[in-house]
């Protein structure tokens, strides 16, 4: 850890950014169990023999407010500190989740501030929106873990970048798409799963799912943590750092069997959801919940026993997971309690207080906390909340205009922007 009297730091279009005194670089995690609800965690993490308190000083916020209801908005929203509806990277009527020129993030984030201030930054995620790919290009290290997305049907157009190992394949394997997608898999993995993440993947989801249970022992409960957790031991993190640690167990699908897990689309079909299936998921849904715990204490531990206490760890969700609950299955959209109410807690580094507020807390007021710790203010937690807290969504993030069973009614009251204010 290092110390210095007196910093100023100065970007390179030569603007200041600021000039501390006596700053202290302390390491810094946030560590995202994507997906988690508030009363799911808060089951988990009190179960005897579980307890955050086993593996460090750790402070809960019980009032934390997702700012929004899906992946992407939602981490811009940690990493600007802004609203969706001011970083500008969310769902709308007409721009949805695989239209990534226009929802990507285009706003600098704090990992730049803190590669100014001479912090090394990574990043290990699993979660297709947390990537280069959508606007997340700061840091020093990515590493992209997981096989998952949730491409959305057949996509047969292919990027210019993986046209040519296709040419080559097709010829040899003719309309066959497993045996094509399983050789480009096997040339080079990293560009095939680059071409599903940005969608301009040759096979049907099908296709996709086969092959990530070909994969991945014990998926889709599994959903590349256990990897994420070796590969966040043996990273030789250089001090001052900021990992960041993006995982996706909690997150559908659940079953991985042809349709038995819902999507995007399944609260805007006309059919009934499946009381039985509802249950499966409800209990798939607290096993991989579990298991990103457990994953997550492991990464702590491990954060504990090479850096000590005197660091800072948060431990969040981007949002939670509805179960019909109020007659809707699934996150986006809508902003009932059981997506929005998330985790948030904190180890502080040493001299550091917690906060106790009647106010309700948002993550896109974490920038703006670390900021204010790095400067010495030990009473930073309280900038957590905000007089007013704020959840938006702009309606469905994927378009589904294709899917055949919709209920346009329900498409008429739902996919449509919403805000809901907390105070
Ligand atoms: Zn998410």
């Amino acid at each position: 850890m290092q110390e210095e009297q007196t910093k100023t730091v100065k970007r390179q279009n030569g603007e200041f950014l600021m000039q501390w005194f006596n700053m202290k670089k302390f390491n810094i995690s946030i560590i995202v169990m994507d997906t988690m609800r508030l009363d799911t965690f808060n089951t988990i993490s009190r179960t005897k023999g579980m307890e955050l308190s086993k593996v460090g000083n750790f402070t809960y916020f019980d009032n934390c407010i997702a700012p929004s209801t899906w992946t992407l908005p939602s981490a811009a929203s940690l990493f600007t500190g802004k609203y969706a509806s001011g970083h500008g990277a969310h769902e709308s009527k007409n721009i949805k989740c695989l239209d990534i020129d226009k929802i990507k993030l285009k706003s600098k984030t704090f990992v730049s501030d803190l590669n100014d201030l001479g912090y090394h930054t990574y990043a290990i995620s699993a979660n297709p929106y947390v990537h280069p790919v959508y606007g997340f290009t700061e840091f020093g290290s990515f590493i992209e873990e997981s096989y998952f997305t949730d491409v959305f049907g057949s996509v047969v157009e292919v990027s210019r970048k993986i046209k040519p190992m296709i040419a080559k394949y097709r010829s040899m394997y003719g309309t066959d798409l497993l045996k094509i997608s399983t050789a480009m898999l096997r040339e080079d993995p990293n560009l095939f799963f680059e071409a599903v993440a940005t969608s301009a993947v040759l096979t049907p989801l099908a296709i996709i799912k086969k092959l990530k249970a070909q994969l991945i022992e014990n998926w889709p409960v599994e959903k590349g943590g256990k990897r994420m957790v070796s590969t966040s031991k043996k990273l030789e993190l250089k001090e001052p750092f900021f990992l960041f640690i993006n995982f996706m167990e909690p997150h559908d699908p659940y079953v991985g069997a042809p349709g038995k897990d819902f999507n995007w689309c399944t609260s805007f079909l006309k059919k009934k959801v499946d009381g039985k299936l509802l249950e499966l998921w409800k209990k798939l849904y607290y096993k991989a919940s579990l298991r990103c715990y457990k994953y997550t204490l492991e990464v702590i531990k491990d954060l504990v026993k090479r850096f000590g206490n005197d660091q800072m760890i948060l431990l969040v969700s981007d949002h939670g997971q509805s179960f019909n609950e109020h007659g809707f299955v699934g996150h986006g959209t809508m902003l009932y309690d059981e997506i929005v109410k998330v985790p948030f807690v904190a180890m502080l580094p040493k001299g550091f207080e917690g906060a106790k507020s009647q106010q309700y807390m948002s993550l896109a007021n974490v920038r703006e906390f670390i900021f204010l710790a790095l400067k010495g203010d030990k009473k930073a937690a309280r900038k957590l909340y905000s007089k007013n807290v704020r959840a938006e969504a702009f309606g469905l993030p994927s378009n589904i205009s294709f899917v055949k069973g919709l209920d346009p009614q329900k498409l008429r009251k739902w996919d449509k922007p919403r805000t809901r204010i907390f105070n």
